[in-house]
């Protein structure tokens, strides 16, 4: 059993900040390659990924738009209640442009599904997906992203962005929360 980390009992550390970075180079590489070295738009969902994108996109290098969408699928709790709501829309039109979609964890795969849609129908040269972990244990729709970070365990876990109830974004790695 892990140390406790943070000092909360109730966190246990799952993947550590270097592990982080270390991945987030390797997927920034990845996608570099596939795309070349032309613009590339990245979508951060809000709020989760706001952390792992500031670090993807310095990693990524080269040139690169940013904007974000804001989306609302758990109400705070612990499990999707599978209904994706858009609470903030992009501020440009993405027509024409090669887009990466950036998300903090794919769990049901509900979120992901539905911004794909929702994406396509703006017309942007190509879509691909990055997720920094993905949990495949409750899948509802069969979908992964295009580049993965970690896959985890069936656990909740926060931090690097993740929450719980607003709480624990600012850890610096990713925890398992265990009440
Ligand atoms: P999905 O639609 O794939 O079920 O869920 C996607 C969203 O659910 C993620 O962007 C994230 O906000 C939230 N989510 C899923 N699993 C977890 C988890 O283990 N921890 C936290 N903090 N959020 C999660």
């Amino acid at each position: 059993m892990t140390e406790p980390a943070h000092g909360d009992t109730h966190i246990r550390m799952l993947i550590s900040q270097e592990r982080i970075a270390q991945r987030t180079e390797e997927l920034a590489r990845e996608v570099r390659e596939g795309l070349g070295d032309g613009p590339i738009t990245c979508i951060g969902v809000l709020k989760g990924s706001f952390i792992f994108m500031a670090d993807f996109v310095r990693a990524l290098g080269g040139p690169v738009r940013c904007e974000f969408l804001g989306v609302s699928s758990y109400h705070g709790g612990t499990r999707s209640t599978g209904v994706v709501r858009i609470t903030e829309d992009l501020r440009h039109p993405i027509e024409g442009q090669h887009c990466l979609l950036i998300e903090d964890i794919v769990d049901t795969g509900l979120t992901l599904d539905y911004l794909t849609h929702f994406l396509a129908q703006r017309k942007p040269a190509s879509i691909q997906t990055v997720a920094l972990l993905d949990k495949p244990a409750h899948r509802e729709v069969e979908i992964c992203a295009s580049h993965v970070g970690f896959t985890i365990p069936d656990e909740f876990v926060v931090g690097y962005g993740l929450d719980l109830g607003e709480l624990y974004r600012n850890l610096p790695f990713i925890g398992v929360y265990s009440p």
